[in-house]
């Protein structure tokens, strides 16, 4: 059945819709079964239905939805309390989505520069190959041309350097420059993580210059990469945080970050949201975080995360054999990718793979990216290996 044309044409969508979910599987109207290694885009990061998480909202559900910030919200100072105690940030702002974050991010920058005599200091450093979501501000911060396209004029205020180039970026930082805007591994970008060092880099320029660094973990936040955030693993501290997608493992919500001088530049009336952080998106964040906090479950996401990648070499051994279809593998953690061959694209790859029974996700630089949810099995595992290594075999056949 085709799609209701009351639907406006925003995405290309797959004629796929389904019913239901449990954990990393996904059924499907006509009575398939997926194994959703798209999590919704990194969003469903305990998989679909977690009893821990359907406990919390239905819990929630049957008590309150929603007041306002207009109020005191006792769950939402649960969960900023959890997120501060296990980052480095002292602050939280909650809203409802990535871009919200980003932009979001970008206002507490921009306004902690004003607070203290800066009014000069506005421009944000973004990286190519950035993606920081769809408000009209953030087609500025994105490297993609073609989102702004129609849009009228672009915000002011956003210069991108090369991904991964210092030298570019000593060039063009200056007491102009309230913040860098980088993800650790950008998703839409292609899954590329940045190399080893860069986000300390770039916290070093940053901190001589005056200016913020803001991580935008919307994607990779949240035990993607193996540790609660991703800058972690640099042992740096951003002054700003930017996170959404598996916040709230599919209920819709957004946070925003920051060190304690820097989010008390946010004063009553400076910012706001009427259904951030409400009663219902908090019990999920905070189902979620308990989830990722509990003894021992970082440490077997970083096994599984090294089991991952050894699946990943294997299959490239494996492709090599005859004539390779994958060039190589990115990215990091759980969120990961192969670049293909200029032969075959992202698109058909997933196609097929879906036709198999497994969802992926596409990006940019040719790559089909996978993006399992935190809790994945090791036989789930297997089993998209096991498809993959058949999409290939398949998609060299065309
Ligand atoms: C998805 C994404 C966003 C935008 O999130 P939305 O919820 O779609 O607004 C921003 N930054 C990054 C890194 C993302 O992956």
């Amino acid at each position: 059945m085709a799609i209701s044309p009351s639907i406006m044409t925003t995405y290309g969508r797959i004629d796929i819709a389904f019913t239901h979910g449990k954990g990393s599987f996904l059924f499907s109207e006509d009575g398939n079964r997926f194994l959703d290694y798209a999590s919704g885009i990194a969003v469903n990061a305990f998989g679909h239905c977690h009893p821990k998480l359907v406990e919390a909202l239905t819990e929630q559900a049957n008590k309150l939805w929603h007041t306002s910030n207009l109020y005191r919200i006792p769950e939402q100072e649960v969960v900023a309390e959890k997120l501060v105690a296990n980052s480095c940030a002292e602050r939280v702002f909650f809203c409802n989505s990535g871009a919200e974050a980003t932009e979001g991010a970008v206002k507490v920058a921009r306004r902690y520069a004003w607070a203290n005599g800066e009014k000069d200091r506005t421009e944000i450093l973004c990286a190519t190959g950035a993606f920081h979501g769809r408000t009209l501000a953030m087609l500025a911060a994105n490297d993609r041309p073609l989102f702004r396209e129609g849009f009228g004029p672009s915000a002011q205020g956003f210069t991108h350097v090369e991904w991964g180039n210092i030298e570019s970026l000593k060039k063009l930082i200056g007491r102009h420059v309230a913040a860098i805007l980088v993800e650790p591994v950008q998703g839409e970008g292609g899954a590329r993580k940045a190399p080893d060092g860069y986000l300390k880099l770039l916290k070093d320029i940053a901190l001589e210059n005056g200016s913020l660094l803001i991580s935008d973990e919307v994607q990779i936040g949240m035990g993607r990469s193996g540790t609660l955030f991703a800058y972690q693993q640099e042992e740096i501290e951003p002054d700003i945080i930017a996170l959404a997608k598996g916040l709230g493992g599919g209920f819709p919500v957004g946070a925003v970050m920051a060190k304690a001088e820097v989010g008390d530049a946010m004063v009553p009336g400076t910012h706001g949201s009427t259904f951030g952080g409400n009663p219902l998106a908090m019990r999920s964040a905070n189902a979620v975080l308990d989830l990722l906090l509990e003894d021992g479950f970082l440490q077997s996401l970083r096994d599984t995360i090294r089991y991952f990648d050894n699946k990943m070499d294997e299959l490239i051994l494996n492709d090599k054999n005859n004539f390779s279809v994958i060039v190589r593998k990115k990215g990091s953690g759980m969120l990961r990718g192969f670049e293909l061959n200029e032969n075959y694209t992202a698109a058909d790859f997933g196609n097929i793979a879906r036709e198999k029974g497994l969802l992926l996700v596409g990006a940019a630089e040719n790559t089909i990216r996978l993006l399992p949810p935190l809790n994945t099995s090791k036989e789930e595992i297997n089993m998209a290996f096991e498809l993959l290594n058949q999409v290939i075999l398949e998609i060299k056949k065309k």
